[in-house]
């Protein structure tokens, strides 16, 4: 069936009204949860299949995220959903005035492939929560887990409520042709930008989730083992391929050389090795060619190997980088990290700032001073002091972009704001109105009228 035949189902499932009761949205989400739960085996075997992803990474950074996102939002999308009373101005009284979340109508969601579960249900989950219907587009790159979430869904959900597209570019550009009430796109800036013109033509509101260089500073002050052993972790987990990675690191040049060792000693604890059941793969040929033509032979410090049979890259560290290298010229998305050092932490802060907005930022320090200039001198989507990563596993922050690295956000209750409307209604009794709004205005009616502005 094509797209359009589908959103024109899916229009009239919403105006039915069905999608706006909760006793509807939350069944729906349990029958999720346990097609979740039931289909495990068929989902770690889809994503093992596309780039080696262990059991223990799919359960702890996808399925149980995306479980974890479900059961939020059972226990909350009643208080989500009630309206919320707000103060009324005296110019309106006597009245009561009260926002009402109201969801959007039919919404489109088009997934990323580094974490294709967690990245295309969770948003997903958030549309179905605040009472749309949705079409939904995960990574064709991911291929098998794309196919694993059209199974699922599409099996076992009316399509005119809930719909798994497959499709690549040719697809997604057919889809982008139709006017969704919200498009929720994770993805990078370039086809961020394709999405925002395509959603302009029908002034559809987006939420963009995009990506850039996550910068990670290390000062003297630092703990640096706590910051080697988290940076190592958040860089070399999905091999690189996650948008909050730390991109590059930049250390206090006085202690680079010590830092680098600690660094080593936790990769090489760490054992990210080709045979190592929790290191993946990159996700395609593509990929890996990039990836290696990134690698300065000339300033690595450690790491280096690859394997094209196996789509290897061995955890990779390059020192005595500049700002010109071209591992600094891309979001990097894999298994590399350059080493750049400073001076002054000001002069940090300044290179930070001569890139686009990074999605992610990251301090590692012991200095109140500095975490206070961190989070006011540079703009940046979210971050941490002393770790990397987490900031995005904690529901009650929100999670999204800034600028070039994306607009709007989601997790916990901003993702169900991110799929509703705040409409406000004004309650106005029929008595008690002074008479000053209405004509013919009067000498009286100024001064009083001045007196209450
Ligand atoms: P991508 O932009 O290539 O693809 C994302 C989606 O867009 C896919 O579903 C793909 O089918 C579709 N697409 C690709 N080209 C298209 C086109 N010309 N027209 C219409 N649709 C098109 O991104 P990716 O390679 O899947 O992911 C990597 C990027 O995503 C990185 O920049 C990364 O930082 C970013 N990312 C951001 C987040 C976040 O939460 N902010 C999460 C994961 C990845």
């Amino acid at each position: 069936m094509i797209f359009k035949e589908i959103l024109e189902e899916q229009k009239e499932f919403f105006n039915s009204q069905k999608t706006k009761s909760l006793k509807f949205r939350k069944m729906y989400l349990e029958k999720l949860k346990d097609l979740l739960v039931k289909n495990e085996g068929l989902l770690y075997d889809a994503i093992y299949a596309d780039f080696g992803k262990s059991k223990f990474d799919t359960l702890t950074t996808e399925i149980s995220f995306v479980i974890k996102d479900i059961d939020y939002f059972l226990n909350n999308v009643t208080s989500l959903s009630k309206p919320k009373s707000v103060r009324t101005n005296l110019a309106n009284q006597f009245g009561s005035s009260k926002v009402y979340p109201e969801p959007l109508g039919c919404t489109l969601v088009i997934g990323a492939w580094n974490y294709p579960y967690q990245l295309s249900l969770s948003p997903m989950v958030g549309a179905l929560a605040a009472g749309n219907t949705c079409i939904l587009k995960p990574s064709e790159i991911a291929e098998n887990s794309m196919k694993a979430m059209a199974k699922i869904i599409n099996e076992n959900f009316p399509k005119e409520y809930l719909f798994v597209a497959e499709g690549g570019v040719e697809e997604t550009t057919e889809i982008l042709k139709l006017k969704f009430d919200k498009i929720f796109f994770t993805g990078s800036p370039r086809v961020g930008q394709i999405v925002y013109e395509a959603a302009a033509k029908h002034l559809t509101p987006v939420t963009l989730e995009l990506g850039g260089k996550s910068p990670a500073i290390v000062t003297s002050s630092a703990d640096f083992e706590v910051a080697a052993k988290r940076i190592v972790w958040g860089k070399f987990l999905n091999a690189g391929q996650t948008c909050v990675a730390p991109d590059y690191i930049l250390v206090d040049e006085k202690v680079k050389d010590s830092f680098l060792d600690s660094l080593k000693s936790y990769i090489e604890k760490f054992n990210y090795q080709p045979d190592s059941e929790h290191y993946t793969q990159i996700i395609n040929d593509k990929n890996f060619e990039r990836l290696v033509k990134l690698i300065n032979q000339e300033k690595i410090f450690m790491g280096g190997k690859t394997d094209a049979a196996k789509r290897y890259i061995e955890p990779t560290i390059l020192q005595n980088v500049t700002w010109d290298d071209a591992v600094m010229q891309e979001e990097i998305f894999g298994p590399i990290l350059p080493v750049l050092t400073f001076k002054s932490f000001n002069e940090a802060l300044r290179q930070i700032a001569a890139y686009e907005k990074p999605l992610s930022a990251y301090l590692f320090t012991d200095k109140s001073e500095e975490k206070e200039e961190f989070i006011s001198k540079i703009s940046f989507g979210g971050g941490c002091i002393n770790d990397v990563v987490m900031h995005l596993s904690n529901d009650y922050l929100p999670f999204g972009g800034v600028g070039n690295s994306g607009i709007g956000n989601y997790h916990g209750k901003y993702g169900f704001e991110a799929f509703s409307h705040k409409k406000a209604v004004l309650d106005r009794a029929t008595w008690g109105e002074p008479d000053l709004k209405y004509p013919p205005y009067t000498e009286k009616k100024l001064t009083w009228i001045k007196k209450l502005l």
